[in-house]
């Protein structure tokens, strides 16, 4: 016999991020992808108050539990991984998919900063979140409990293929300009190398793209390499 079912429960959010990442489109798969993006977690009241956070700058990762809040509220039982080219289905259990009951998100990320002179906000760095997701609970990273590079991990068991990326004089003109340049190159290589484009489309493409970062728009085309993988070029910034 079934067990009875549980009541649902509500949740609040603890907190607000501000990331490099104000659209979905270009956000790497996973916080490990894109070391360089930045995000400012301002908790809310009243878990801002600096009392919650006392000892967290001990520790170095920190796990967020949040709120896939872009997605829509139904869930199928069966999803397509980008990583399995978008057409082979698995269970959404069995994915780490946006679309799933509840829409809980899990991400280790690293904690570079805390500012409690008004309220609490923790910078944080290598994060796959987009700018207003709502997070319900941080964790430290306890290594020894929970790294395991033994685990087996299915069909993703490595980090995804990456694209070289290349910038035009006019897009390196633009980053010449700005005190960030370096790290927002940083950060555009990363996440261009991850290829945003939908999973269908590979190979060289006449079409130009945009993802936003910071606050600039990257524009960047797909060009093919006579004798290697397709490269991904920033025409402008
Ligand atoms: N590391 C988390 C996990 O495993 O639960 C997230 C993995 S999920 C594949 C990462 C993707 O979630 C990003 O590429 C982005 O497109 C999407 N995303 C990020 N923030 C979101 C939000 N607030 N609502 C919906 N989708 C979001």
């Amino acid at each position: 016999d079934r067990p009875a079912l549980p009541a649902p429960v509500s949740l609040t959010p603890v907190g607000i991020i501000e990331s490099d990442f104000p659209d979905k489109f270009g956000i790497p798969r996973q916080p490990g992808l894109a070391t360089a993006a930045r995000a400012t977690l301002v908790l809310v009241p009243p878990y801002d108050d600096p009392l919650t956070v006392r000892g967290l700058s001990a520790f170095s990762h920190l796990w967020l539990t949040f709120v896939f809040h872009q997605s829509p509220e139904r869930w199928t039982p069966l999803v397509r991984p980008p990583r399995l080219g978008g057409n082979t289905r698995v269970g959404v259990f069995a994915s780490r998919s946006t679309h799933r009951p509840n829409r809980l998100g899990l991400s280790l990320v690293e904690l570079i900063d805390i500012d409690t002179s008004r309220g609490v906000r923790l910078t944080l760095g290598g994060v796959d979140l987009v700018s207003g997701t709502p997070v319900l609970d941080i964790k430290p990273y306890l290594p020894w409990a929970e790294s395991r590079p033994e685990a087996r991990a299915g069909f993703a068991p490595g980090t995804p293929p990456t694209l070289a990326v290349g910038l035009s004089p006019e897009a390196e003109a633009v980053l010449a300009r700005r005190p960030d340049g370096d790290k927002l190159r940083e950060l555009i290589r990363q996440v261009l190398a991850q290829d945003p484009r939908p999973a269908y489309r590979r190979g060289a493409e006449a079409r130009i793209y945009g993802v936003r970062l910071r606050d600039v728009d990257v524009r960047f085309q797909a060009l093919e390499v006579p004798d290697g993988p397709t490269r991904l070029e920033v025409v402008e910034i």
